[in-house]
Order: structure tokens, then C-alpha cells, then sequence
């Protein structure tokens, strides 16, 4: 396997369906020096919310290894949320942001029309990893906005039947978070850390959403959920009831469903195939500027096949 393609973070072959029950199976896919649980997208389902792409990673010992290293980058029509239950990364990117997360922290940056960026294990860095890595599709309408980037050092907490719920973006149970958003939508993380936890989560029967494990186990809705399930949870219901073990810690996604058909190729999430080459041509170009602090060779995009492209999924 070239760097190149061990680099590719975006599923080309996304996750099979499961028959009957909408509890999927994440693959298992390589970004870098890592093996991450690829839970989205799947093949009959783009996307939930807005959210297009989860990527579940560790926990695993990093001490003395590389650990995260996805060299420079390009996005468009999407933002990524970087999201840490454990270790450290170092953003870079285009614009000129230099930014180290940790766990409970958040990173959004907003590609809209272009934008590239690095995320690496620091040098000294903690020795465990673990965290997700989430896309959100920007509406249509948004897609071409300016490139920015945030960093949250703190994410509004409440509390319910014992799980501590920080929300990431939008709001739940009563707790908002401030991160910007371009479509109705919510990622919240809920942790048993205390003890066992057991709630009534009130959810919008508007949105549709997702719970995964990323730590330990839990219950939601009677069915039991292992981290690399990916349970969907249709729009129309106003709560889910939601139980799990001391030590344990659930994500959950959702949003108004989006209602337009997404292209998504590497790092790209656009609407046809002429969007798609002509971001890998500016990519090639050097027209997404330099990433600035990064030691070391870009990503290249793998061959771009327009012919697969335009085949139905
Ligand atoms: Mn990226």
C-alpha cells in the first residue's frame, strides 16, 4: 500500500448494509500508522443528519510509535470534528491555525469551498490514542462558504440518569453548544464515567440519529451496542432510552436528514464528478495553499476513475 492510499480517509467501498436491522458493522480501514472502525458512510446510507462519515479510532498505546499522522490534506463541502476521549493531536492548516486538542475539547473546521489541513501525534505526546473523527456535509446552500476553523476548549455539560453529557454541536437536553452549524443537527458524547447510567434521552422527531460505543457497552432501546456498531434510530421519535456500565461512553449524531444526494470521493464531499476533478486538480495545483509548520510530503489523491464516480450506488 502506497502513503497515498494509506492516507485516503474517505470510504471508496462503504460498509455493507446489514440485512433487517438497522445495527451496522464498522470496517476496519487504515489512515496512516492507524486502524480506524469506519461506521459511515454505508452503502445504503450517506448520511444521517448531516453527518457523513465516522470514523471510530483506539484506545491504543502510542508510546514511542508515531500515532496519528495524516500529513496535509484537502477538504471541500464538509466540516470535521476531531473529538478525543484520550491522547493529544496537533491541528495545522492553510489558513495558518496551529492547534493542540485533548480529550473533551472540540475541533470544527469548515472547509466550504477549500481548505487543507494536518493532524499529528506531537512529538512528546501522550502515550494513548483514542477518538473520532465525524464529517459534516455542508447543505448545499452553505457549501461554498469561507474556510474557517474553531477550537472549543470547553463544551457546555449536563447531566441525566447518571450519564455527563458534553454537546458537541447543537443541543441536547437542555445544553447548547455554541460550535457553528449549517443544518439542524446535534453530536453529543454521554459517559457512565461515575457509575451505571441509565436515561430517557429526549431527542427532536425531526432529526434522525446514530448511537455508537466508543468505550465499554450499552443498551439503547433494548438492543445491546459494542463499540464498531452503528445503531440508526429513525426520524419520529421523541426519546430513547439509553442504559450503560460504569465506564462506559456513547456518541450520539443526528440531524434533520439532508435530502440531497451526496458525492463523496477522498476528502471531498460535492454533488458531481466535475466538482470532484476539478478539486483534485487544484489539489495537485498547489492551489489549496501550503499547510504551514508541517515537516514532510502532502497527501497525493489517488487516481480519480470518473467512469466509478457516476455509477449508481
Ligand atoms: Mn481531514
Amino acid at each position: 500500500m502506497s502513503t497515498a492510499e494509506a492516507n485516503v480517509e474517505v470510504a471508496n467501498d462503504p460498509v455493507p448494509e446489514p440485512k433487517g436491522f438497522d445495527l451496522t458493522e464498522g470496517r476496519n480501514a487504515r489512515v496512516g500508522d492507524i486502524t480506524v472502525r469506519r461506521m459511515l458512510p454505508l452503502r445504503l446510507r450517506r448520511s444521517v443528519g448531516a453527518w457523513c462519515f465516522i470514523d471510530h479510532y483506539g484506545p491504543m498505546d502510542v508510546d514511542g510509535k508515531t500515532g496519528m499522522l495524516v500529513p496535509p490534506h484537502p477538504h471541500i463541502g464538509l466540516q470535521t470534528v476531531t473529538w478525543l476521549l484520550a491522547g493529544d493531536v496537533l491541528h495545522r492548516d492553510s489558513l495558518g491555525f496551529e492547534q493542540l486538542i485533548r480529550p473533551g475539547q472540540l475541533n470544527l473546521m469548515t472547509s466550504g469551498r477549500g481548505i487543507a489541513h494536518a493532524e499529528v501525534s506531537p512529538a512528546d505526546h501522550d502515550p494513548q490514542l483514542h477518538g473520532v473523527q465525524l464529517w459534516v456535509a455542508l447543505p448545499d446552500a452553505s457549501r461554498h462558504v469561507e474556510p474557517a476553523f474553531e477550537h472549543h476548549g470547553e463544551l457546555p455539560r449536563t447531566g441525566l440518569g447518571g450519564f455527563a453529557i458534553s454537546v458537541l454541536l447543537g443541543e441536547l437536553a437542555g445544553a447548547g453548544s455554541m460550535a457553528t452549524t449549517f443544518s439542524p443537527i446535534v453530536g453529543a458524547q454521554l459517559s457512565a464515567a461515575a457509575g451505571p447510567a441509565s436515561c430517557v434521552l429526549p431527542v427532536r422527531p425531526d432529526y434522525e440519529h446514530v448511537i455508537f460505543v466508543v468505550a465499554g457497552q450499552a443498551g439503547v432501546e433494548g438492543v445491546r451496542l459494542h463499540p464498531g456498531q452503528l445503531l440508526y434510530l429513525p426520524t419520529g421519535r421523541r426519546e430513547a432510552a439509553v442504559a450503560a456500565p460504569a465506564g462506559s461512553t456513547l456518541m450520539l449524531l443526528g440531524g434533520v436528514p439532508l435530502g440531497e444526494q451526496l458525492l463523496m470521493w477522498w476528502n471531498f464531499v460535492a454533488r458531481t464528478p466535475a466538482e470532484i476533478s476539478a478539486a483534485t486538480t487544484a489539489w495537485q495545483l498547489g492551489e489549496f495553499g501550503p499547510v504551514g509548520g508541517y515537516q514532510g510530503d502532502p497527501m497525493q489523491a489517488p487516481p480519480l476513475d470518473v467512469a466509478r464516480l457516476l455509477k449508481p450506488r
